[in-house]
């Protein structure tokens, strides 16, 4: 299955994570087993595990602790 760069419309090969063109990402690996995910992947193909990653969607603040926002990734 043959992957192209969402930046510059290269053609990568399916196992390629970065593009040879521009060097933006293609894929990255399942924050469980390490397997290649496209950068869209909501979830892995190899262990179905849900990925962490939102990409081009911020998620904002909603939480609030003692009048101030928290937001704390740690
Ligand atoms: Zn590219
Ligand atoms: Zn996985």
């Amino acid at each position: 299955m043959a992957a192209s760069c969402a930046q510059c419309g290269r053609t990568a090969a399916a196992d390629d994570r970065f593009c040879g063109g521009c060097g933006s990402e293609l894929s990255t690996p399942c924050t469980h087993c390490s397997r290649p995910l496209p950068t869209d992947a909501a979830f892995c193909t190899a262990c179905g595990r849900p990925q962490q990653r939102t990409p081009g969607r911020s998620v904002p603040c909603t939480r609030t602790v003692g009048g101030s926002a928290s937001c704390s990734s740690t």
